[in-house]
């Protein structure tokens, strides 16, 4: 009987190395450890016949049970390990981090184009000499019109093309009400007040008008507007200054063109264009075939608007002029919708970053 048994630990033992080498998982390897050596394993089981042995065969079998226990444990534990450093190397390779991959990029914020174009256009005026002012965007009547030659019948007066700050329902009957300023020009009137010529400035900033919104109008926008007064300021010297302007701006090739117009706040007036950059003036769709691109007005300061902060006219003469930022921008990079300035759809922004 003894014989027997022992036999059956052998083939026990062999049975369980077999099994064992064949699993290939930690739980696997847990069940065949519960099925030989747990508490009601094939080893167990085995030593319940301990019991009907002889006495002198008990101790033989039980130092068999105990070799054939700590066989199999022996290769139980081997395979466990094997299978723990396969396990971990998986997850070594699952977790293992690229470092050449790329990182996510945050997000970051730029200039705004516009913001661009008038810091650009600012800090070439500053470079010429002049300094820089700015003013409200609240203004009255009298600064944005009156002293600026505007007469009461100019139809800029209109609500049609000014927001006045009431509504035209509230208006009452004094001629002096406030409105968003429909250009940057009140500005020179109130720094001429306050200063005693000589005066060499740019006024940077918004202005509002009661436009119908499209691709290229839009309620608000920017003017840089520029004043220079002194005694005997003449034409030559605004030529001068623009063109100083526009080769910094646009490059030493660009030559302007100044065609005769009228503005009720300078005279003589002049609208002036730019060799169009596109085409280097031969012409094109931008320029629409002419070779040139209109981007400020300009003159020489009229009498009435000396008269008007009480310089004499007689003895100071000047030169304004005033430009749009967002036509600028719009000819530079060929944006063609005035509106996507406005719009902070970050497709458009990112590009100017
Ligand atoms: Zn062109």
């Amino acid at each position: 009987m003894i014989a027997n048994l022992i036999n059956q630990l052998d083939n026990i033992s062999s049975e369980a190395d077999k099994e064992i080498s064949s699993v290939n998982s930690l739980a696997q390897l847990n069940e065949l450890h519960t099925k030989f050596l747990g508490r009601k394993g094939l080893v167990a089981k085995l030593m319940g016949a301990m019991r009907d042995l002889q006495p002198e065969d008990k101790p033989k079998l039980g130092q068999k049970a105990n070799e054939v226990k700590s066989l199999i444990t022996g290769i139980l534990e081997k395979k466990e390990a094997e299978l723990q450093a396969n396990e971990d190397s998986e997850k070594i390779k699952k977790d293992k981090i690229d470092v050449s991959l790329p990182g996510t990029s945050q997000k970051t914020g730029g200039i705004h184009p516009l913001t661009q174009t008038i810091n650009e256009i600012i800090d070439i005026f500053v470079q010429l000499g002049f300094a820089v002012e700015e003013g409200r965007e609240i203004e009255d009547e009298w600064h944005t019109f009156d002293a600026l030659n505007i007469p009461k019948s100019h139809p800029a007066r209109d609500v049609q093309d000014t927001f006045f700050v009431k509504s035209s329902q509230e208006i009452d009957s004094s001629d002096n009400q406030n409105v968003l300023r429909t250009h940057t020009s009140p500005v020179q009137i109130r720094v001429m007040q306050n200063s005693t010529p000589p005066l060499k400035f740019i006024a940077p900033g918004r202005v509002y008008r009661n436009e119908t919104i499209d691709a290229s109008h839009y309620s608000m926008f920017h003017q840089v507007e520029g004043l220079y007064v002194n005694e005997n300021v003449t034409f030559a010297e605004l030529k001068g200054t623009l063109l100083s302007w526009a080769h910094a701006y646009y490059g030493p090739d660009v030559d302007l063109r100044f065609r005769p117009s009228y503005f009720p706040f300078t005279e003589p007036s002049a609208e002036v264009d730019v060799t169009c950059t596109m085409c280097a003036g031969k012409g094109c769709s931008v320029c629409k075939q002419t070779g040139w691109v209109e981007i400020l007005g300009a003159g020489m300061v009229h009498p009435n608007v000396f008269k008007s902060v009480g310089y004499d006219p007689e003895k100071v003469s000047g030169f304004a002029f005033g430009m749009g930022p967002e036509r600028i921008a719009m000819l530079k990079h060929r944006i063609n919708d005035i509106r996507l300035f406005y719009e902070n759809d970050t497709r458009f922004l990112k590009q100017f970053v």
